[in-house]
């Protein structure tokens, strides 16, 4: 901005200057140093780009003024907030590195750096006797935090907290598009580390601030590239941001459990390796300030009730003192349920500190906009007296006026309240630490088992992660087992030597209970709005088994620590030149034989036992692999091998490794992005492609084996078909001079055009060729929706209600490849209960809805009449000969419906047997259906078919209707992918001996 348009500026905010005086008068609690100057040219653009008086308070409506430490302008060019402006992280960490720099009450810490190498930063403001002495402060934090340190001594921790200053932490942007945080941010920092009001020396002499003012900062540079590609071309419709990181979007603040992101660890490891008291997470959505720090219930069960006390004492207190302010729209009580611990804010939540979260109004940019709101948003209700304004001209000012304004109130409470705080971290601690004796349990047991063990590495990193002990049992400890229902008895059972046993007598147990029990959402909970999934249960996510003990004698038994999961796998047992490894559903073997490329690789399609193990179908048969690599590739892939003498007489089928392309949409990239993270990690490679890719070039099955369409989330078919309306302008979503951050993970000159129908040809001949597609979900039904998968459909739902529900699931083809390595079913998340009905007659719906057989009209027995005999048996008229009816055959849920020679006559929509859908998963019956979270009236989906193996041309199509590959949670299910892609040669084998098997009994 140039100087003379600043002097106008200047002009105009003289007349505004005068309105918030009196509020200050009234808050006096907030008042300046009357001696401190003020940064005059600052302080008018903050009036200028205010839009309405009402939307600043007495904390923000000014800038104190500095000779040595530079203002947010220095880097912004202007205030912070100001229009049109969005920095890049970079440009934002320029300026708290000016501010350490400049003032001895700032430090800037990397904390580590994102999926795309970008670097995170954390910054520590206090005065400089706290930042001096922070390291000897943390080391006392560090014992309140783990109070078996001082023996679980109040007396001690009473002296500790008297001489200790607590810690909170803020975190902004998370959410790319929630874009206002990171300015506020930088003001606040200078605001926390300048301003002489005394309430400001108070909180920097009581108590550390820690920011990290970009969360997501892959995110923000790609949000900002948008931004600036946006104001270039004006008048023309901008790409929604695809990519926010490098896999997910959203859901990155779904992470906190699983930990895969690299933002959530180093975000864990900032709060825990401070001993953060808060961590309190920024983001943007409701008007106009929504602090749900007291949300709505459910809350999460396995909190510590003094957290809810917590919350309801910050957020009520908050949002109080934002109404002395007379700022309108701030509220606290909402419908967002503080249920599922998936958010970011609860990696405190979950270790003993408080998780906050705002949300504040942006307009997804630095634009000015009028703002028009729904009669939800803007209307009064008893926890929201002063409700938001029905239209309002909005600016990314009056955001940041809002953020820091609440944050600056807050930190004023919390810092007079440091000893309450700091004895409720402690009491919290301690009773984590107490939990065996308090509320139970003492501990969760994962017994000793080889078939297991690479799950459970899985879930004791995702354990080591959220830093929670693990030990093993020295040696076989019998216990008592709670029975699973109330009433019935407790039995005994044996772990073997080397069970892994969580304790709950550690700081961190609250965490591990959250992740390891299980869920119910009571169906006539008076929240009708589930916020997120309601079970998930990761014993059952892991497809583990994990006993919760009630019996703290296990406690006492000999055990040793465990620090390197890793260290459980890896062995190979046995002498001989067949190297064989069982497959047990372990999320590795895929990748094994991508890693020994080279190398023969057989699967055997029936179990056998050798060398004292079983060995299931689908185990691998190894040979011509150097010795020297295959150690080291089993340790890194968690695999046990066993060396056989020679091969097993059972049949074998050779594999290579395939070759895979993801095709994604330009829709949405998040719920791809998760499975292209497991693929990652996993170490399997693959082509990322488009929909355009497939749209514009031909030949696909001479490229590829395997096509994984993973879910794009909640869309249609003709929005895969048709892409975006190509009625405005072009979008590209390329790198550029303006858009540096862009393009890297695929890019298109126009994200508007979809799949189209060429691209639906392509799709089809690559199966008809021979290949594989994977479907999922939405792209499930796409596939139904065009053809794609003869003889399927979705099954209705009814008013089942399944909201990201853990459901119970049984193999109906135990000897499909998908099924390979898996006992009897798999528990599976079901996002809303999505299943299948087949078909053997295209066009329409087969299964049946389970109901009484005596009223049910697609039941063949409902259909008997009126006469003698069962239900079960036949009529049978008087007075002439009795002709017996063609036999009724009874079908089941996941069944198609039976053709008999009538209906088959001269019928072309009937499907040849060899492309007849196959149902390889089916949902439990309802008594058995649920195992976390909410179901309600579940009998619509029970039994009916989740996993069905369609058949086109040469090819096939899989079609999952729960989501495999979710958040990084769902490992117990990721072999069923795994699977069918190393066996996609072999998936009409079994389909044929099946319906060979009763020949002649079923058309
Ligand atoms: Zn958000």
């Amino acid at each position: 901005m140039t100087p003379a348009k600043l002097r106008l500026l200047a002009v105009s905010a003289i007349l505004l200057s005068t309105v918030p005086l009196l509020s200050q008068e009234l808050n006096s609690n907030f008042a300046r140093d009357p001696g401190q100057p003020i940064d005059q040219q600052y302080t008018d653009h903050i009036h200028q780009y205010t839009t309405d008086p009402s939307f600043i308070s007495p904390l923000v409506d000014y800038l104190p003024a500095s000779k040595s430490v530079p203002t947010p302008a220095k880097v912004l060019g202007d205030v912070s907030g100001a229009p049109d402006m969005l920095p890049y992280a970079e440009d934002v960490y320029k300026y708290f590195r000016l501010l350490e720099a400049s003032s001895s009450r700032v430090k800037v810490f990397t904390i580590g750096h994102s999926e795309e190498g970008r670097e995170m930063i954390a910054a520590a403001i206090a005065d400089p006797k706290l930042l001096g002495g922070a390291k000897e402060n943390d080391a006392r934090l560090a014992q309140l935090a783990d109070p078996r340190t001082i023996n679980l001594d109040d007396v001690k921790a009473r002296q500790i907290v008297d001489q200790s200053w607590p810690v909170y932490y803020i975190t902004g942007t998370i959410h790319s598009p929630e874009t206002g945080a990171p300015t506020a941010l930088m003001e606040l920092a200078y605001r926390l580390a300048v301003d002489d009001a005394p309430y400001i020396k108070y909180i920097r002499s009581h108590m550390i601030v820690l920011i990290t003012p970009v969360v997501e900062v892959d995110g923000r540079d790609r949000m900002v590239d948008i931004y600036k590609w946006h104001k270039a071309h004006p008048g023309q419709d901008w790409p929604r941001l695809l990519y926010w990181g490098h896999y997910v979007a959203h859901d990155n603040n779904r992470d906190a459990m699983a930990m895969t992101l690299d933002l959530t660890r180093n975000v864990l490891e900032t709060y825990l390796g401070w001993h953060a008291q808060v961590l309190h997470d920024l983001h943007e959505s409701v008007p106009f300030l929504y602090d749900n720090t007291v949300g709505d219930g459910p809350y999460d069960a396995w909190v510590d009730p003094t957290l809810a006390d917590e919350w309801a004492e910050l957020g009520w207190n908050n949002v109080a003192q934002m109404q002395r302010f007379g700022m309108p729209g701030v509220f606290t009580h909402g419908d967002f349920d503080t249920w599922s611990p998936g958010y970011l804010m609860f990696l405190a939540g979950m270790h003993n500190g408080i998780s906050r979260l705002y949300e504040t109004f942006g307009n997804g940019g630095a634009d000015t906009e009028k703002r028009i709101l729904r009669p939800e948003d803007y209307s009064r209700t008893w926890y929201r007296q002063n409700p938001p304004l029905p239209v309002v001209n909005w600016s990314q000012r009056d955001n940041n006026n809002y953020e820091e304004s609440a944050l600056l109130s807050t930190l004023s409470y919390f810092s007079q309240n440091t000893h309450h705080f700091l004895e409720n971290y402690y009491v919290k601690s301690k009773r984590a630490v107490e939990k065996p004796s308090l509320e139970g349990p003492a501990a969760y047991v994962i017994p000793a088992d080889p078939a297991d063990t690479n799950r459970q590495i899985e879930l004791l990193k995702v354990l080591k992660r959220q830093h929670v002990e693990v030990e093993q049992l020295s040696d076989a400890v019998a216990a008592t087992v709670p029975a699973e229902k109330r009433g019935d008895k407790a039995k005994q059972e044996t772990f073997p030597a080397g069970s892994i046993v969580v304790r709950m007598d550690q700081p961190y147990s609250r965490v591990a209970d959250a992740l390891l029990d299980r869920q119910f959402w009571a169906a006539g909970d008076p929240q009708k709005h589930p916020y997120d999934d309601t079970g998930w249960s990761f014993s059952h996510l892991f497809n583990l088994k994990v006993v919760r003990l009630l019996d703290a004698s296990i406690l006492k038994s000999k055990m040793t620590r465990l620090d390197d999961p890793a260290k459980l796998a890896g062995r190979v047992s046995g002498s001989g030149p067949v190297l064989a490894v069982a497959n047990t559903g372990q999320v590795s073997l895929l990748s094994l034989v991508y890693k020994l490329k080279g190398a023969t690789i057989q699967v055997a399609e029936k179990a056998f036992d050798a060398e004292g193990k079983h060995f299931a179908a689908g185990s691998l048969l190894i040979t011509a692999t150097p010795d020297d690599r295959i150690a080291g590739i089993l340790h890194d892939l968690s695999l046990d091998a066993s060396r056989l003498g020679a091969a097993p007489s059972v049949p074998v089928h050779a594999v290579t490794a395939p070759r895979l392309a993801f095709m994604h949409t330009w829709l949405g990239t998040q719920t791809e992005g998760w499975w292209r993270y497991v693929f990652d990690t996993a170490g399997v490679p693959f082509d990322y492609i488009s929909t355009q890719t497939v749209a514009n070039q031909q030949d696909f099955r001479a490229k590829y084996d395997v096509i994984i369409f993973a879910p794009v989330g909640r869309s249609s078919t003709l929005e895969i078909l048709n892409g975006i309306p190509m009625w405005s302008n072009p979008m590209p979503w390329q790198k550029s001079d303006l858009t540096p951050n862009l393009g890297a993970i695929d890019s298109t000159p126009d994200i508007r055009p979809g799949l189209g129908y060429d691209g639906l040809a392509h799709l089809k001949k690559f199966v008809e060729q021979g290949g594989l597609l994977i479907t999922c979900e939405d792209t499930a039904q796409f596939a139904i929706e065009t053809g794609l998968a003869p003889g399927v459909s979705v099954a209705p739902r009814g008013d089942a209600r399944v909201v990201g529900t853990v459901l119970n699931t049984v193999f109906v083809a135990h000897d499909h490849p998908v099924a390979f390595g898996y006992g009897a079913g798999i528990p599976v998340i079901s996002a809303n209960g999505m299943a299948f009905n087949v078909s053997n007659i295209l066009g329409r719906t087969g299964g049946r809805v389970l109901m009484d057989p005596l009223t049910d009209p697609l039941d063949p027995y409902a259909k008997r009449a009126t006469g003698r005999g069962t239900v079960d048996d036949s009529d049978e008229p008087q007075g002439r000969k009795i002709v017996e009816p063609e036999p009724l055959m009874k079908q089941q849920p996941w069944e198609p419906p039976h053709l008999d020679e009538e209906q088959t006559r001269n019928n072309p929509l009937v499907i040849p047997v060899q492309s007849r859908p196959d149902v390889i998963l089916r949902f439990s019956e309802g008594k058995t259906l649920l195992l976390d979270g909410l179901l309600d009236k579940g009998s619509s989906i029970a039994e009916h078919a989740v996993v069905v193996n369609a058949h086109l041309g040469q090819g096939n199509v899989l079609l999952f209707g729960n989501n495999p590959v979710y958040r990084g949670e769902t490992v117990g299910t990721y072999a069923l992918v795994f699977n069918v892609i190393l066996n996609y040669q072999h998936l009409n084998d079994q389909h044929l001996a099946h319906e060979a098997a009763p020949a002649g009994k079923q058309p």
